[in-house]
């Protein structure tokens, strides 16, 4: 399959979803995942129009940023090491991995030494399974209390990754209780501008995610496909 009709495809599926679900596609940003393949890839999505990048690593991320430094939006989507701080605020216009005040403070200190601010995702971890990162349910409300100590950090919304399942349609529960732990939080005034956004939804589920209110779709496979490329050298 070409780049061109991947995106066509996925440009159908999503409309469809919307139809399906009353929504307006111009209210759904597609974040296309270039962590599976070449800077030329990544290049060729940016001329094809979709201008917004995500990345979950930053030394293989290093070569596509580059490249693509001021043509594109980056946002940064894996989960982020303290360390790797310094690399990422100031590169990545998002990060979708909020989920620890450790990392709060070294985002707003980098941030603060910049004179920017930057728009975070907290992350949920609503499946609840081990092997996922994020904040539990329960935690995101006193997590959201902390951060009003960081100023640097604007939190724009929740980002969350549902279990893999061979039938897309049981991740819905997932997305519905993100939405509505968002729609929660927004109403008991701990905020100082209501959480838009939901990060939410992949290859294999981004049409339930849209239908459960997805205002962002991050997608790497059906999308930009996947090369075989070594680590780091891309
Ligand atoms: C890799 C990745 C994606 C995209 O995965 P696909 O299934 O290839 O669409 C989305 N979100 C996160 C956090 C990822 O790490």
């Amino acid at each position: 399959m070409t780049l061109q009709s991947r995106l066509r495809d996925v440009e159908s599926r999503l409309e469809q979803a919307c139809r399906r679900s009353g929504r307006h596609r111009e209210d759904i940003q597609v974040i296309a995942v270039t962590k599976y393949v070449s800077v030329d890839t990544a290049k060729a999505v940016v001329l094809e129009g979709v201008s917004h990048i995500g990345e979950n690593r930053w030394p293989n991320a290093k070569a596509k940023w580059d490249a693509l430094k001021g043509q594109a939006v980056f946002h940064y989507i894996g989960s982020l090491q303290t360390n790797k701080v310094k690399d990422v605020v100031g590169k990545f216009d998002y990060i979708h991995s909020l989920d620890r005040l450790s990392l709060a403070e070294a985002i707003h200190e980098r941030a603060q030494k910049l004179d920017i601010q930057v728009p975070c995702f907290l992350q949920v971890n609503v499946s609840g399974e081990q092997s996922k990162h994020g904040l539990a349910p329960e935690q995101v409300k006193p997590f959201i209390v902390q951060l009003q100590a960081f100023d640097r950090i604007k939190p724009i919304g929740l980002m969350t990754m549902a279990p893999y399942e061979s039938i897309p349609e049981e991740t819905r529960p997932i997305f519905r209780a993100l939405r509505q732990l968002r729609d929660e939080l927004n109403e008991m005034s701990i905020l100082k501008e209501p959480m838009k956004e939901l990060s939410m939804g992949m290859s294999n589920d981004f049409e339930v995610a849209v239908e459960e209110g997805a205002t962002r779709v991050r997608l790497g496979t059906v999308l930009v496909g996947k090369e075989e490329i070594e680590e780091g050298t891309q």
